[in-house]
């Protein structure tokens, strides 16, 4: 039994220092990519359900590798986030996507907003507003259309530090928005409180919309939720006609989704765009 023991935990002990060393091995090979600046934004447009026009689009980090594939956000965010390196990720991105709206004014899209996640990480840094202040000033982007995306989970850990610091937010003129909603237990005393602008109903509650088995109430509870308090609601995870013929029955305002684009790189979304202009 002893040797049993043993056996197990040097097993464990193995695969722990396999687990250890492949997330260093991502940490340098994430560093070196950020230094070698191969880190890329996509976009991927929100539309508004009234006229089915673009309204704005989200920015979503990827990691090219030299097969041409890409290391998914969800493989590397965490470890960012472990590591302290999504402060400067975040930045960047934050950097990048205001420049990029920026590029759409130019270019006769001054109506786009740029909506961005902001990581638990980054908004528990003293210095976070600052440094939405910094890229604000920096970019000269119109703050309203700077859109920071904070997840339900992050809204809701205490309200006596997330509330001060979504006012000193709003201050600076950007708009918020609770992502993945529908996934906590938010009070409605407490979001009642906060000066967010939008919900952003989790796909899980999108995926069975305008099928047979009903699940949509719960949708359909969020966008009441959200109009009861005066905020306009976007809903993610759009995939199919049902979907949208759904969503504008429950009086959503925007989707967004697979259904009108997938995200894409900032040459093929100006294509998208193309159209649009008015
Ligand atoms: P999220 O914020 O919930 O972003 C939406 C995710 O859903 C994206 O995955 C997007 O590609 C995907 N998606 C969009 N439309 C559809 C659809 O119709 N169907 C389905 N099944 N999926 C759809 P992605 O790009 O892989 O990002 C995954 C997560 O990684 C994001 O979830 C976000 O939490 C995080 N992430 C991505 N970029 C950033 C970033 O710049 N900063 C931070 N902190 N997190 C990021
Ligand atoms: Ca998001
Ligand atoms: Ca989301
Ligand atoms: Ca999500």
């Amino acid at each position: 039994a002893k040797n049993d023991q043993r056996g197990q935990y040097c097993y464990y002990t193995t695969e722990m220092e396999q687990d250890t060393r492949q997330r260093l091995t991502l940490l340098h090979d994430l560093r070196a990519a950020i230094d070698a600046r191969k880190l890329k934004l996509f976009y991927q447009p929100q539309i508004s359900l009234h006229d089915g026009r673009p309204v704005g689009a989200e920015a979503l980090i990827r990691w090219p590798v030299d097969t041409g594939a890409f290391i998914p956000p969800d493989q590397f965010i965490g470890l960012a986030e472990y590591s302290g390196m999504i402060i400067e990720l975040g930045d960047w991105v934050m950097r990048v996507a205001c420049e990029q709206a920026q590029q759409w004014t130019e270019l006769g899209f001054p109506w786009m907003r740029i909506a961005v996640n902001v990581s638990v990480v980054q908004f528990r840094n003293p210095d976070f507003v600052a440094s939405v202040d910094r890229v604000l000033k920096e970019t000269r982007i119109e703050p309203a259309r700077l859109e920071l995306e904070i997840t339900e989970s992050v809204a809701m850990q205490g309200a006596a530090n997330v509330e001060p610091i979504l006012q000193q937010l709003k201050a600076l003129g950007v708009t918020l928005a609770i992502d993945d909603f529908g996934t906590g237990f938010s009070s409605l005393s407490y979001l009642q409180r906060l000066p967010v602008d939008r919900l952003k109903i989790d796909r899980a509650f999108v995926r069975d919309m305008g099928t047979q088995s009903e699940r949509s109430s719960i949708a359909d509870m969020i966008v009441r939720l959200g109009h009861e308090l005066g905020l306009t609601v976007i809903a993610e995870g759009v995939e199919s006609p049902q979907h949208v013929n759904a969503l504008k029955q429950i009086g959503c305002e925007e989707a967004q989704g697979f259904y009108y684009s997938r995200p894409l790189p900032a040459n093929d979304f100006l294509a998208w765009l193309a159209p649009f202009k008015m």
